[in-house]
């Protein structure tokens, strides 16, 4: 603006000049040498709100209190040149205070007028109060904006910051001459945009939409910062974005802990490894904090440390530190587990705890590490949870955070996998003894095969089963059972390498897995196992002595899956019972046949007993002096359809395995019973009647009732029955055994020793029997006559027999040199093919009659009528 007033000596200049002035904007105010007021435009009436009557005269410090020197320090500003005079200055904050008492603000220029040798003062005055108001108000909320903890900046419709707040530049470390004139876009960690989805959140709030979301930031430095941001767009008088004001606060406490927590707890919740887990884990701190790399150690009871996950250190480190034991200057890690606080070496090439360590973390480029033990639910130090700097440095407060939200949830997975396992012990370990459950076993196994496969190497399955478990479970009672299943685990446990696997199938079977093994090697290791094994026990105070039987098949010979190879070693191990009871057995392929033909025998054996195809057979008991009937044996026939006979040995045996021996034994008690009541209406003098049972019925402690039922039924006596069992039964130390044969001998039934001679009895133990009759077992009977041990025994035998009382038979006999040689040692009664083979019913009719005929026409030599007729 031109100030400077030339006063023309023109006359009519005066007349222009005023009434210029009177229609400027601004206010203009002329005062004269004397202070007083000449001139006042319409603009200053609106601006003091006073007419210039009411001006006009008065004296200028009326209007303006502080006087005309608009800038009093400027000295410079006011001088005369030439008669021009100049611009005296001017103000911005010139206070009028109106007569109403309203305030306004105004920028002041005064000039000087020189006219007819009169000095006058023009002062212009343009009002600023509204823009002094908004100035007041701008510097407010920059005050208020300054004093908040939030990070404010504002960015233009260019994109640019044009204002950033104290909080900000303390938040991100910038000055604000840094960043004024930048893309906000500065702040945001490039790759962690991306990642976190913050890309399209940012375009929203820089195209003017009010919007919030969490973002990853970088501070100056580097380091980053978990941010909330808040967005208020501006807009003009035309709907046109003009700014935007960008709002940040940092959640990196609370956000760690849940973007973390998130992430390792979606891992666990995908029964992800704990590995895999701690892993993750590390990945993500790393990701947040790229200046350190984290190592989770695990601290085993003993105080071993063991690598979890470090994926950013180099292999070599990781194993270098497995097996270290913690100790009070073992590095960071260890240290911290010994001390159990955290420890934090900021230079580890000085610190003494680093001492013995220093080498390795100098190879791999750290110079720092700080540790932290991590406790597990127990408040056992479980792991440790460090951060390593590749500078000699401190930790921040954002490590801070990482460390609390990473030692936490690294005691989370920790714990998970203690759950896991003890879930796992559950799911596969057998409670009882502590060993792999069957489907463990198996999984394990199946994994061992694989590596034998690969190696071409063989491997052994071995089926362990306990003799006679039943009967010293019935016995000692199931506490002691129990026990003894343990220590048996217990010892076949100590006998395995690292690599052989052993598991508790069910009840007395246990299962060994033994790689790298080749039949030769099995056969050593079974003689070591078989020696522990039959080593005496204290068992509730008793000491007992088990015997087990083996079964052993090979891979790859005998298959090549776990399935096949434990049915087969279960095969052998039947057969190895079969033959003798705490023997070994290895499969060979004949046995599968016999195990398939098994299963086919006992579904027909099943049908045989529905359908009638059992039949009983009778053979003959005859007194040795006078050649007559004494007693008839009853003895089981099947005859299959399409198989054929079928021998007992083969089906009893059968029947007990697959529980059909309790139906079996009281269809031959109810057909024997019914055949003797036949015999007897037609008039036939059989004294008695002998039947077969077998070990496990007696375990039925109802046998007598049953047996007294039948007697009932067909009108018969206890006296005419007689049952014949093995001597192990009437041995037995099981109670129900005991008590079926006590109830049995209350009766009246008979019992007799079936195969005399081939167990343990001694004269002692029999006294006490509840026994009339010994059965001289066959096999002594074959080999009479040529040897001579053979008739040591029968003659010992027919010994005892006779200093109990008891009644002997000699079974077998096939010749008449047998019968002679028996008949001179004492032998009074003889059973046998000499005499007649087993017959049905039908025929043994016959063969009484016939007997009793010869015996009419021998005079008495009826037994070699007998032997003759009967024999070939
Ligand atoms: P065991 O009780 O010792 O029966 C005698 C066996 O010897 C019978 O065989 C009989 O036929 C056979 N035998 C008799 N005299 C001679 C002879 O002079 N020479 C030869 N070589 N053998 C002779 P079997 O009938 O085959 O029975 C075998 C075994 O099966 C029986 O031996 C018995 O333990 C069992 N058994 C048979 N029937 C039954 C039954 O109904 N119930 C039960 N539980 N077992 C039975
Ligand atoms: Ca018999
Ligand atoms: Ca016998």
């Amino acid at each position: 603006m031109n100030t400077r007033v030339e006063l023309a000596r023109d006359e009519a200049a005066p007349g222009v000049l005023v009434q210029t002035l009177e229609q400027a904007i601004d206010a203009v105010v002329v005062v004269d040498a004397q202070g007083l007021v000449v001139f006042f435009n319409a603009a200053a009436e609106r601006f003091w709100g006073c007419s210039r009557i009411e001006a006009l005269g008065g004296n200028v410090s009326a209007l303006i209190p502080r006087g005309l020197d608009p800038n009093p320090d400027d000295s410079a500003s006011e001088h005369t040149d030439g008669g021009v005079h100049h611009l005296a200055g001017s103000s911005l904050d010139t206070r009028i205070v109106r007569q109403d008492g309203q305030e306004r603000w105004g920028v002041m220029s005064v000039s000087t007028i020189v006219m007819h040798d009169q000095t006058l003062h023009a002062v212009f005055l343009k009002d600023v109060t509204h823009l002094r108001v908004q100035d007041l108000e701008h510097r407010l909320l920059s005050m208020s904006i300054n004093a908040t903890h939030s990070a404010t900046c504002i960015v233009d419709a260019h994109r640019q910051l044009i204002y950033v707040n104290d909080g900000l530049i303390r938040l991100l470390g910038y000055s604000r001459e840094e960043v004024i004139g930048q893309s906000p876009l500065l702040f945001f960690v490039p790759d962690a945009r991306a990642e976190t989805q913050a890309e399209p959140e940012l375009e929203a709030i820089l195209c003017g939409q009010p919007h919030e979301f969490s973002a990853l930031i970088s501070k100056r430095s580097g380091q980053r910062l978990w941010v909330h941001v808040s967005s208020t767009p501006v807009f003009d008088a035309q709907d046109q974005l003009e700014h935007v004001v960008i709002v940040l606060t940092d959640i990196t406490q609370s956000k760690l802990h849940e973007v973390l927590q998130n992430k390792v707890i979606g891992a666990l919740l995908k029964e992800e490894s704990l590995e895999s887990v701690l892993t993750l884990l590390c990945h993500e701190i790393e990701r947040i904090a790229p200046e350190v790399i984290v190592s989770i150690l695990s601290v085993d009871p003993q105080g071993i440390l063991h690598p979890l996950a470090s994926p950013g250190l180099p292999v070599e480190y990781s194993r270098a530190i497995e097996g270290l034991v913690i100790g009070p200057t073992t590095g960071s890690c260890g240290t911290a587990a010994y001390r159990g606080e955290p420890v934090l070496v900021t230079d580890i090439n000085n610190d003494p705890l680093w001492a013995d360590y220093k080498h390795l973390a100098q190879q791999s480029g750290l110079q720092a590490c700080w540790s932290m033990p991590v406790r597990n639910g127990a408040g056992r130090i479980a792991a440790t949870f460090a951060l390593y700097f590749r500078e000699s440095r401190g930790p921040d407060p954002l490590h801070g955070h990482l460390v609390k939200a990473g030692t936490h949830l690294c005691m989370l997975a920790l714990e998970r996998e203690q759950a896991r396992q003890s879930i796992r012990k559950m799911a596969f370990y057998d409670g009882l003894t502590g060993l792999p459950n069957r489907s463990y076993l198996l999984a394990q196994a199946q994994r061992t095969l694989g590596e034998m496969a690969r190696e071409q190497a063989e491997l052994a399955v071995l089926f362990v089963d306990l003799d006679r478990f039943k009967q010293i479970n019935d016995a000692l009672g199931h506490a002691s059972g129990d026990e003894l299943l343990r220590v048996t685990a217990h010892r076949l446990r100590s006998l395995l390498r690292e690599a052989d696997l052993v598991g508790r199938l069910s009840g007395d079977e246990f299962v060994l897995v033994l790689p790298r093994m080749n039949a030769t090697q099995v056969a050593t290791f079974l003689e070591r196992m078989m020696m522990l094994l039959s080593r005496p026990m204290t068992i509730a105070g008793m000491s007992v002595v088990v015997s087990a039987s083996i079964g052993i098949s090979l891979f790859p010979g005998d298959g090549r899956d776990m399935e096949t190879l434990l049915h087969r070693a279960d095969i052998a191990m039947y057969q190895a019972k079969r033959i003798e009871r705490g023997s070994f057995s290895f499969f060979v392929e004949k046995m599968n046949r016999i195990a398939q033909d098994r299963l086919v025998l006992e579904t027909a054996l099943r049908n045989a007993m529905a359908t009638g195809n059992l039949e009983l057979f009778y053979q003959p008991q005859i007194d040795l002096n006078s050649g007559r009937l004494v007693g008839v044996e009853a003895l089981a026939r099947w005859a299959h359809p399409a198989l054929g006979d079928i021998s007992p040995r083969q089906f009893i045996p059968l029947a007990e395995e697959c529980g059909l021996i309790n139906e079996l034994s009281q269809w031959v008690l109810q057909a024997a019973c019914e055949q003797l009541a036949v015999w007897r209406r037609q008039g036939l003098a059989i004294a008695s009647l002998s039947i077969n049972l077998s070990p496990i019925n007696f375990h039925n402690l109802d046998l007598a009732e049953l047996i007294a039922g039948q007697l009932q039924r067909y009108g018969l006596q206890p006296a005419d029955l007689c049952v014949e069992v093995t001597e192990g039964v009437v041995l037995s130390n099981s109670p129900g055994t005991c008590k079926t044969i006590r109830d049995l001998h209350a009766l009246g039934v008979r019992l007799a020793i079936d195969d005399f001679g081939t167990g343990y009895s001694s004269l002692g133990y029999l006294r006490h029997l509840p026994i009339s009759e010994l059965k001289l077992d066959k096999s002594f009977v074959d080999d009479l006559e040529h040897d001579t041990s053979c008739r040591a025994l029968s003659e010992s035998v027919i010994g005892i027999g006779k200093s109990l009382s008891l009644t002997v038979v000699a079974e077998g006999i096939e010749s008449a040199v047998q019968r002679d040689i028996l008949k001179a040692q004492g032998y009074e009664v003889g059973q046998g093919n000499f005499f007649s083979l087993p017959l049905p019913g039908q025929a043994f009719v016959q063969f009484i009659d016939s007997v009793n005929a010869g015996a009419a026409a021998c005079n008495g030599a009826g037994a070699l009528c007998v032997g003759a007729g009967f024999s070939s």
